[in-house]
């Protein structure tokens, strides 16, 4: 038999590991920004035009590199970082694999130009799915700049499964954003097609947090600061009234890598405990130093999870640091004085004056709660549904629509034949129909009616909108900007309007009459996160979880009272969609009971 093994020629191994290494545009900005860092840069500018996929630019300031360095840098395995084993148990840079530059020149054009600090020439470097195009010396400044063009040019599959601009320029500014979190001596640039997006400049971590996140954030951040046998924690949390209804602000890094860990976030969470109300989160960046021993760094190089020796220590240690910085700012009801003695870290309180607890936040708060009585309001025309029925083609719901069909055009002439309606438990309304009782719950049924309006107003475009009296201004962060730019337009679809803008701020003037001034912000805070939550594939499902996240927000809830024409409008609103049987989230909105069955349980 003939021998049928043989070695990968290495163009084909670096693009089979560039599949891992390199997922989409944010994976090389990561990359990129962090040897950067690894070469001690003090001003890094990453600049991308249409959200990386055509070009992805990071220039620094840093050591620059050899002409045969600049060479060897795109093969594989080859790192100035680490030089034997025991090197990975001592880790100071983020990289150590040797791998992100040659798996980037396996599925991209590159331009590197790099000079070092006492040369006269720099090396220019042009490389094609790993094959160098053209070598020369030039004259350039010392430190190092990479171009990456027409990423994944050569797999059209992968270059097709990329997602939307909006979506993947929100990944490189996450990515972004972590980085310069992590690094705020280092001054940042960031331009999108040629847009300024951030100008960072050198700063402390305060600053940089205010410079990314927006000015008002500063009045929100307390300090927090302890340091253990086991871990330094540096950093800041929000005070619990300004906790978001979302969980995007949560920045965790580990000497000074960005990580995830849902341990540790509930050991954060915790502290919080009884000072947020449900669905409220807490915005925060906390940085843990550890001994490099004491973690396993060797992880994949696109995850973010950290394996800790000790998780329950950190976890404990955590904790009650937060709790004790709640305290000392004054925004937690209790101190947290149990805290085990072998961490080995007595806090000074003979040198404070206590504080008198004082307790800022109303746990029963429901920013929905006294605006909605009795606002039901129905100000859209429900004609001309014909244009956007096509929406629902190919979402495969044809065989709900039929059936629905029959159950709601004999349940509506039922309903609107008999007029009593009761509500019951503010919760269901009841009504009586030829074949028995319906029950429909109040809230799932009016997330149908204003989901099958929002998607009407989105698709026709003709919402109808209140002025309001005195624009309103909202601060967001930057990448919220950017998102809420991107979706302006079906925003006003809905019927917001929109003064202007800003860097971080929306001034609104108008919005959709179904909302209420005061619940405004907290509407498109909800809305952005559930964009980003969801990712959506495609402009149409973008719409789709835009009418579902409004239609949550701002349908009656359970518990809200209904007076007897708010109950018939509606099961009559209801039972006029073109999908009445689900909610926009699938759930049941309403139960029907025969007559019969009643009949039944009275001849046992
Ligand atoms: P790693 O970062 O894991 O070492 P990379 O493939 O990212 O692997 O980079 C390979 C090598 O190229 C690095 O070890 C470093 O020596 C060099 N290098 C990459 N980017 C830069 C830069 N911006 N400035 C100086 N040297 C760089
Ligand atoms: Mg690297």
């Amino acid at each position: 038999m003939s021998d049928i093994i043989q070695l990968l020629p290495d163009h084909v191994a670096n693009q089979i590991a560039a599949g891992e290494v390199v997922q989409r545009p944010a994976s090389v900005v990561k990359e990129l920004l962090e040897n950067a860092i690894d070469a001690d840069a003090t001003d890094i500018k990453l600049l991308i035009k249409e959200a990386g996929k055509l070009l992805i630019q990071v220039i620094d300031n840093g050591k620059g590199m050899s002409q045969t360095d600049a060479r060897l840098s795109f093969e594989r395995h080859a790192t100035s970082k680490i030089k034997k084993a025991e090197d990975l148990f001592n880790l100071h840079t983020k990289g150590f694999r040797g791998e992100a530059l040659a798996s980037i020149a396996a599925i991209a054009h590159i331009a590197l130009k790099t000079k070092q600090e006492h040369t006269d020439l720099g090396t220019s470097i042009k490389i094609e799915g790993s094959t160098i195009v053209s070598q020369e010396s030039i004259s350039t400044t010392t430190g190092t700049s990479i171009a990456v063009k027409n990423l994944f040019y050569n797999i059209p599959a992968r270059r097709n499964f990329l997602k939307s601009n909006t979506i993947e320029t929100r990944h490189i500014v996450n990515e972004f954003q972590r980085v310069a979190l992590a690094h705020p001596t280092i001054s940042f640039s960031f331009y999108h097609n040629e847009n300024e997006i951030y100008n960072l400049a050198s700063s402390n971590l305060r600053q940089r947090i205010v410079a990314i996140l927006g000015k008002k954030t500063n009045e929100k951040l307390v300090p927090i600061s302890e340091v253990t046998d086991v871990v330094e924690i540096n950093g800041f949390v929000t005070k619990p009234e300004f906790a978001k209804k979302k969980r995007g602000e949560q920045f965790f890094f580990v000497n000074n890598r960005f990580i995830k860990n849902a341990y540790l976030n509930h050991a954060v969470t915790s502290a919080f405990e009884k000072l947020l109300s449900g669905g409220y989160y807490p915005t925060y960046f906390l940085f843990l130093t550890v001994p490099t021993k004491s973690i396993d760094i060797n992880i994949h190089p696109t995850k973010t999870e950290i394996k800790f020796d000790d998780e329950k220590t950190l976890y404990a240690i955590l904790r009650s640091t937060i709790k004790h910085s709640l305290g000392q700012y004054n925004v937690a009801p209790v101190l947290d004085f149990e805290r085990s003695a072998s961490f080995d870290t007595p806090y000074e309180f003979k040198d404070k004056k206590t504080i008198t607890p004082r307790v800022q936040v109303d746990s029963n708060f429901n920013p929905f709660k006294s605006e909605e009585k009795g606002t039901l309001k129905y100000p859209y025309k429900k004609e001309n549904t014909s244009q956007w029925e096509s929406l629902y083609t190919g979402l495969n719901t044809d065989s709900f629509e039929v059936e629905s069909k029959k159950i709601n055009n004999t349940l509506f002439s039922e309903v609107s034949s008999n007029s009593k309606t009761y509500q019951i438990h503010n919760k269901y309304i009841v009504s009586s129909i030829k074949s028995g009782i319906v029950y429909i719950n109040q809230n799932l049924a009016h997330q149908r009616i204003l989901y099958e309006e929002f998607l009407e107003n989105i698709t026709v475009k003709e919402a109808m909108s209140q002025q309001l009296l005195f624009p309103l201004e909202i601060s967001f962060n930057k990448s919220d900007i950017e998102l809420i730019k991107n979706i302006k337009e079906d925003l006003e679809n809905i019927g917001f309007l929109f003064d202007s803008i800003l860097d971080d701020t929306i001034i609104v003037k108008g919005m959709p009459v179904t909302i209420v001034e005061s619940q405004i912000t907290i509407i498109i805070e909800q809305l952005l996160e559930d964009i980003k939550n969801d990712i959506p594939d495609t402009s149409f499902s973008q719409l789709d979880i835009m009418s579902k996240s409004l239609a949550k927000s701002l349908a009656i809830k359970t518990g809200s009272k209904l007076d007897l024409k708010e109950q018939e409008e509606l099961v009559n609103k209801l039972f006029s969609c073109k999908q009445p049987d689900l909610s926009p989230f699938g759930k049941t909105t309403f139960v029907t009971i025969n007559i019969d069955e009643i009949d039944k349980k009275f001849n046992n």
